[in-house]
């Protein structure tokens, strides 16, 4: 049988909503933000993540998040999960009665102080009092790792530090974990290979991947996770979104040597000659943000170096009282 390891039921968490909605130009009304989740929890998707409860003056585009999540039509079977940063997000959480909360720490130490404006100490330390809260509550919690498959600014990340992030977690008593492939690094051999190290280290923690598809290997990249046994992936609607403090920010400040090293990097992992590889490049040459869900909704062909360059501005503007607050 091909893929003998492959789950034979697998649960798509969509996060459109929130990963995409968070960087767009424009404010999407309350309305039509309302609207796609409801049409969204029709389709059969096992989670759907609606905001972030953040503080507006991080992410203006999410300022409604309460209305958001007090508005839409729960349907059975649909778990509503929200992002949140620190004990504040816990609380409006708690108060709109949502299914579970995510929260999100770097393995990368410089991609977190970057992102979150904070070490990993600390992020941990306010999910410590996220954690009590939640508890109180009896509201579900998921951690994310951020860039466990590579880090803009240090490169490889090492399985090592994916495990110390994840066991951090655990102790805090985290009910399942998602390895996010924030920058679009990963290729097919390292998540076969990281996979297989996380449930070699945490037999029955319930594990979610979230990939990019910067170099068009978002596909190629769940794949190599069903067969490893992963039977949970996050997807975006149009493969809308993308990380404020992402990979081709850097691509865009440092020109295309950054990118032609992302690319020497796929190639020897992925066992691939020059010319197998210039094909498969070819072949991906319509980057998109994110994997998309199903091929619906709108295409995002942005230019990187454009695209790069509104995130980081979003990041380098960010007030410093909302530190902790910009999403991954
Ligand atoms: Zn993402």
């Amino acid at each position: 049988m091909w893929l003998p390891n492959a789950p034979r039921r697998v649960r798509i968490n969509e996060v459109s909503v929130r990963d995409g909605f968070q960087i767009e130009p424009e404010f999407i009304p309350t309305e039509q933000k309302i609207a796609l989740i409801d049409r969204l929890s029709e389709t059969g998707l096992a989670r759907i993540e609606i905001t972030s409860f953040v503080s507006p003056k991080a992410i203006p585009n999410l300022r409604d998040a309460q209305a958001v999540a007090k508005s839409i039509r729960r349907h059975p079977g649909v778990v509503y999960t929200a992002l949140v940063p620190n004990a504040r997000g816990c609380e409006r959480a708690l108060e709109c009665d949502m299914d579970e909360i995510n929260l999100v720490m770097s393995a990368s130490e410089t991609h977190n102080l970057a992102n979150m404006r904070m070490t990993c100490e600390q992020s941990l330390e306010q999910f410590r009092s996220v954690m009590q809260l939640a508890r109180s509550g009896d509201l579900a919690v998921s951690g994310c790792v951020a860039t466990a498959f590579g880090c803009p600014f240090e490169g490889e990340i090492a399985p090592e530090q994916v495990k110390w992030a994840a066991s951090r977690y655990l102790e805090l008593g985290m009910d399942s974990i998602t390895l996010a492939d924030t920058t679009g690094m990963a290729d097919p051999r390292q998540v076969s290979e990281l996979v297989e190290a996380f449930l070699g280290w945490f037999p029955g923690v319930p594990l979610t991947l979230h990939f990019h598809n910067t170099r068009g290997m978002g596909l190629a990249n769940v794949l190599a996770g069903l067969a490893a046994g992963v039977n949970s992936f996050d997807a975006s609607l149009g493969g809308l979104g993308g990380c404020p403090c992402a990979g081709r920010d850097r691509e865009h400040l440092h020109g295309r040597s950054c990118a032609h090293a992302g690319g020497v990097r796929h190639r020897h992992r992925c066992r691939l000659g020059p010319a197998a590889w210039r094909g498969a490049r070819a072949a991906s040459a319509g980057r998109t943000r994110h994997f998309r869900a199903g091929g619906q909704g709108r295409q995002e062909h942005r230019p990187p170096s454009r695209a790069g360059l509104g995130r980081r501005e979003i990041n380098a503007h960010q007030p410093a009282e909302t530190q902790g607050e910009t999403p991954s």
